[in-house]
């Protein structure tokens, strides 16, 4: 008698959550590129308001620690990690702006288009170029939920980068030792989720 083949484990699934205005294009492009180069399937989920309570009303931007507090309420259970996708202008103190935002092996990262959308001299990228640092922003998230630190290899999407121009220069890739620790990350949620 031959012994039935074992269920195929579940594989852990990324929520992308365009808010409001977000462009679905952009929420796309970050669904491939988390499943292209991180290998987790993402399902995009249909728009949500943003919470009111995170416009910081002296500052007019939107307080990045509060919305992560807002979305990891949210009812995710199925999901292994969410990457919100907003327009607005997002903070966090000791900042002037972020382009996205997330906590090392948290659950939620941000990814913002408004900074995105200009180059330092305040002219207008190319469409292509936009959804590039989108994606760049994507990974560079989804490596901190990963638990990813920050990495010294400028050319490694998980360098520090705080200006859109340098990040025009970055590769769309991450170093080695980042893959290496992508992977590694992967495996251990896949291996704590095996089931008996
Ligand atoms: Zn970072
Ligand atoms: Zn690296």
């Amino acid at each position: 008698m031959k012994a039935l083949p074992r269920p195929p484990r579940p594989r852990p699934v990324v929520a992308v959550i365009p808010f409001e205005e977000a462009s679905t294009t952009a929420a796309k492009v970050i669904a491939a590129h988390v499943s292209g180069y991180l290998d987790l399937p993402a399902d995009i989920l249909p728009p949500v308001d943003i919470p009111f309570a995170a416009l910081d009303e002296t500052r007019l931007q939107y307080n990045a620690a509060t919305l992560i507090g807002a979305i990891e309420a949210m009812p995710l259970a199925d999901y292994f990690r969410a990457i919100a996708l907003l327009d607005v202008d997002l903070f966090i103190p000791l900042f002037t702006h972020v382009f996205g935002e997330a906590r090392q092996n948290g659950r939620v990262a941000l990814v913002s288009l408004f900074r995105l959308q200009a180059h330092m001299d305040g002219s207008s990228p190319s469409a292509d170029r936009i959804l590039e640092r989108v994606a760049k922003i994507a990974l560079h998230e989804a490596g901190h939920l990963l638990n990813l630190l920050h990495c010294d290899d400028e050319r490694c999407l998980m360098h520090f980068c705080g200006d859109v121009d340098r990040l025009d220069q970055t590769p769309l890739n991450f170093c080695r030792h980042c893959r290496t620790a992508l992977r590694r990350a992967r495996r251990g949620y896949e291996t704590a989720n095996a089931g008996p």
